[in-house]
């Protein structure tokens, strides 16, 4: 009879009520399936054993052979311990605990050899280990079943309430007994065969005691395929679903609109990437289905182009289209460029921001709701409930980081048949995140810059070089480029941060002074209308320093900007660093991007600026701050769910990750239901899975 492994954690011999709590509330253990889903961390080498002598402040967790050759109780009341002198020949360490004295005081024998594990620490001059798994040398030679020792995810809470990494093992020893090693095959007989994989049983069992690292290794990645591939299973039959329920406009025609920009107004050749990318995108169109897709691009890759080309599309079916910026100065950018264009073509166009007057507006509205208007561009403006389409066809939104989800989905319902949607940004998400979180988005990349872009030359100065950095600035601004210099912005501590950007601009003006020099300077604390101005200044080209706090962040093009300053670089997060210095390098002119930072730096922000001068690659850099901060950082907490893996790592099981998304999509693609008779492991695992919370609720 086999073993269900539904079956409470409480029924499980040696796990008492209390123990069960704990492994409830501490590793969240609540059935015998999620105790054999509990995996090591990593693995000792229980044949090695360490001499005191040897013993380093940073060790990780050790095995000693030693002897107790005294017993004592020491502090008072609340900072009672029991501390145990333990001696080897080279020397004495002391083992303390602070609970459940007086039962391993009676357990404990002076002077008879055991074998001792734990971490050391270093106190008042000599190493202590608190709580350690102590057995008896005999006792322990006996148990040497495999040299490998697991050592498996821990809480203080458990260690000082009993339930040390011994137990732990002992615990999944006595789950392995119960249910004789056998469990229930997940995965196809197919994939096994194909991949080569070992059975489930064979993996758990080695995973948990390893014959030997072959073994190890071959289990952990049948175990992490597995992982990674019901995931992607769930994303694609998720995205299948998806495309099947929401039918889409089919804009059948390129018409006029697209062919008489492409062949008369189109002022350079696309690049292979944008042609790719358009490709994917009229498929969409000319498809039943509803497009939702990400278009991912680095600064200056050339997506607006990839946008308007998308609107004429719609518009050449007869629909109307918009465009949503996450800031008033980013849509008014797009509104001046795009209106050069349908200037040439004969396209109604307006903008629509929070500063537009309430007439306008309503001219806005009315011509919006007759048709007379045929695309839209502007700020979240558009998403209010007066803004309504006759016939929307096409939503794009730029710059997706600063929109949620739910403004998606608002903009879904501007139309009977929801529109096509189109997402762009420039902050590269890593492939892998990408492929992992984005379930409901196909994805295009422009990953090809636009030819003869000089790539940016950044380097990094400390604070102590600030006059040579200057010095360098007046020769550029002498010949004719223009500056920019960032200072961080960072919430809790703004009022600071807003003394340093002022600080920072007396200083430039002191040793940038008028009439010479004209500098602009923009931040958070402005009134929009005044940040506008002082922006069009600048873009004018009427001053050649713009001082500012990050909210030029995003998109603002000024090709004749050729120098980037980032004050305290240190402080502001890779991808926001590769934005920023995304402003320069925009024109002709060689550009460049110095990164101004105090001596004093972690070794996080070391890589941070040496990345930043090594690369110029939006995804490179991407990769990085994924390594450096760990994809729930990066997405938010909202979405770090899905990432919440029990033995996967999606930064260095990369390709594993990979292969799993491509067997899930040929699996979905040749049995979308799954209900041919060799995929029913893989059925009934998914539907098991499905119920589950964790990991396979992600974002819609
Ligand atoms: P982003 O992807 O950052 O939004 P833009 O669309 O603003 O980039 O494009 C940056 C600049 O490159 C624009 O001035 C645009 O006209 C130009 N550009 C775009 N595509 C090409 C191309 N294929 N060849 C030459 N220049 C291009
Ligand atoms: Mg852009």
């Amino acid at each position: 009879m086999s073993v269900n492994l539904q079956t409470p954690i409480d029924y499980l011999k040696g796990v008492g009520p209390s123990r069960a709590n704990l492994l409830r509330s501490e590793l969240g253990i609540y059935t015998y399936q999620d105790l054999i889903n509990l995996f090591p961390n990593r693995y000792i080498d229980r044949t090695q054993y360490y001499t005191i002598n040897k013993l380093q402040p940073n060790n990780a967790e050790v095995q000693i052979i030693g002897e107790i050759t005294a017993l004592k109780e020491v502090g008072q009341q609340r900072n009672k311990r029991l501390v145990a002198t333990f001696k080897d020949d080279t020397g004495i360490i002391e083992l303390v605990w602070f609970k459940g004295h007086k039962w391993i005081r009676e357990q404990l024998k002076l002077n008879t050899s055991y074998v001792v594990f734990g971490k050391c620490n270093w106190f008042s001059g000599k190493y202590n280990m608190p709580h350690p798994d102590i057995e008896l040398q005999k006792t322990h030679e006996k148990n040497l079943h495999s040299a490998m020792l697991p050592i498996y995810p821990s809480t203080e809470k458990l260690s000082s309430r009993g339930v040390s990494n011994r137990v732990l093992v002992k615990t999944i020893q006595q789950l392995l007994l119960e249910t004789k090693g056998q469990f229930t095959e997940t995965l196809s007989e197919d994939l096994i065969s194909e991949l080569k994989l070992v059975s489930k049983s064979e993996a758990l069992l080695n995973v948990h005691f390893p014959k030997n690292q072959h073994l190890l290794s071959r289990s952990q990645y049948r175990l992490k395929f597995e992982e990674l591939f019901y995931i992607q299973l769930q994303l694609s039959i998720k995205n299948l679903k998806h495309k099947q329920k929401i039918k889409g406009l089919p804009f059948s025609n390129v018409g006029q609109y697209f062919n008489t920009f492409f062949t008369k107004h189109l002022a350079f050749e696309l690049t292979e990437a944008q042609k790719r990318v358009l490709k994917e995108i009229r498929n969409d169109l000319g498809s039943n289905a509803q497009m939702n897709r990400l278009l991912q691009g680095d600064v200056g890759s050339g997506k607006t182009i990839v946008a308007l080309m998308t609107m004429l599309i719609a518009l050449d079916n007869g629909f109307q289209a918009c465009l949503m910026a996450p800031t008033e100065i980013l849509s008014i950018q797009h509104y001046e460029g795009l209106l050069l264009e349908c200037n040439k073509l004969n396209i109604s166009i307006k903008l629509l921001t929070g500063s537009t007057k309430t007439r306008e507006r309503r001219d806005i509205h009315n011509a919006l709701e007759c048709g007379e208007l045929q695309l839209l561009i502007g700020t979240h403006a558009l998403l209010e409930d007066k803004v309504k389409f006759k016939n929307l066809g096409l939503a794009i939104i730029d710059e997706q980081h600063r929109f949620g989800v739910a403004q998606r989905s608002k903009l879904w319902k501007k139309n009977s048949t929801p529109p096509h949607i189109l997402v762009m940004t420039a902050t590269p998400i890593p492939r892998t995140l990408a492929m992992s979180v984005y379930g409901d988005l196909d994805i295009s990349i422009i990953d090809e810059l636009p030819p003869g872009r000089k790539s940016i030359k950044t380097v990094h100065r400390y604070d102590t070089n600030r006059l040579n950095v200057f010095k360098f600035l007046r020769d550029e601004i002498a010949k004719g480029r223009q500056v920019y210099i960032v200072y961080p912005l960072i919430q809790e501590s703004e009022k600071l941060d807003y003394k340093d950007l002022m600080d920072g601009y007396e200083s430039i003006a002191r040793d940038f002074p008028m009439p010479n020099y004209q500098i602009s300077i923009v931040h958070g604390k402005m009134k929009p209308a005044d940040k506008a101005f002082e922006m069009q200044r600048f873009i004018k080209g009427e001053t050649q320093i713009m001082v500012a706090t990050t909210v030029i962040e995003v998109g603002v093009n000024v090709p004749n900007a050729s120098v980037m300053i980032i004050e305290s670089a240190e402080r502001f997060g890779l991808s926001q660093l590769h934005q920023l210095r995304g402003r320069v390098g925009r024109g002709a002119e060689q550009s460049y991007c110095v990164l101004m930072t105090s001596h004093k730096l972690s070794a996080h922000s070391k890589t941070r600026m040496e990345t930043m001068t090594r690369s110029n690659d939006g995804f490179e850099i991407a990769e990085v701050d994924l390594r450096l901060r760990g994809p729930g950082d990066i997405m938010g907490t909202q979405q770090s769910g899905i990432l919440n893996l029990k033995i996967a790592d999606i930064v260095k099981d990369n390709v594993i990750l990979k292969q799993a998304r491509y067997y899930a999509k040929q699996m979905i693609t040749k049995d979308p239901s799954l209900s041919l008779s060799k995929n029913k492991n893989i059925l009934e695992t998914y539907k098991a899975l499905s119920k589950y919370k964790n990991i396979w609720n992600y974002i819609s």
